[in-house]
């Protein structure tokens, strides 16, 4: 696990498992994380991180409902987790799949996690964009529409030029095209993002990217 800094009070925390990227952002009154990891231990780790940095008072974003993103979200109760309004619904669809994934691939431990990690669901929903203020700093929680689900949610810190995209990009592999994605509808929440005009884009799995990196995946989704 290391921290990357990638503004004033922005930073990601990468981890080789999955190869995931978590957030946070860090305001004078209030930090937002952004996803919590796949089980509470991965949660609780990510949380004492945290701690280290800032003592702020924080809340939740999930980017979406696999579960890499949000069965972490325990350690970090109580407090606000918000996601978009069709996250909740979605949630836990995928896990038994990743229990059985882990125990073939005979990680016991990793598929025992997940399998008793407590389900935490959204306190707050969005449906297009909501904007929170962190204490000197705002962020906007945004839908772009559909894309690698119907329900992601990326977190712009403008005055960082920072953007959280969630699994809408990744960097190091193409990106993860599901049952539940929308191919066809993808590129259009790419251009969302890209006209929030950042300079960096966190992806959900992968090194923080820049927006001509986004704007290749997007073509490729294009062709797909
Ligand atoms: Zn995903």
């Amino acid at each position: 696990m290391r921290w990357i800094e990638l503004g004033e009070g922005v930073f990601a925390r990468r981890y080789e498992h999955l190869d995931q990227t978590l957030g946070l952002v860090v305001g004078a009154e209030r930090c937002l994380v952004v996803d919590t990891g796949g089980d509470e231990v991965q949660g609780a780790e990510f949380a004492a991180a945290i701690r280290e940095i800032t003592t702020a008072p924080w809340l939740v974003v999930l980017t979406h409902a696999h579960f890499d993103h949000h069965f972490g979200t325990k350690p970090f109760q109580p407090c606000p987790v918000w996601a978009h309004e069709r996250c909740g619904p979605a949630m836990g669809a995928d896990r038994a799949t990743w229990v059985a994934n882990f125990r073939r691939q005979h990680e016991h431990e990793r598929a025992q996690r997940l399998l008793e990690a407590e389900l935490v669901p959204p306190t707050h929903v969005l449906t297009g964009e909501v904007s929170l203020d962190l204490g000197g700093r705002k962020v906007t929680l945004l839908h772009p529409g559909p894309g690698h689900t119907d329900h992601d949610v990326a977190v712009d810190v403008p005055d960082a030029q920072v953007l959280f995209a969630g699994d809408l990009v990744e960097q190091g592999a193409p990106p993860s095209i599901g049952p539940d994605s929308h191919v066809e509808d993808w590129p259009h929440a790419l251009d969302g993002l890209l006209a929030r005009d950042p300079a960096t884009v966190v992806p959900g799995h992968g090194e923080p990217v820049d927006a001509a990196f986004v704007r290749r995946q997007r073509d490729e989704l294009r062709r797909s």
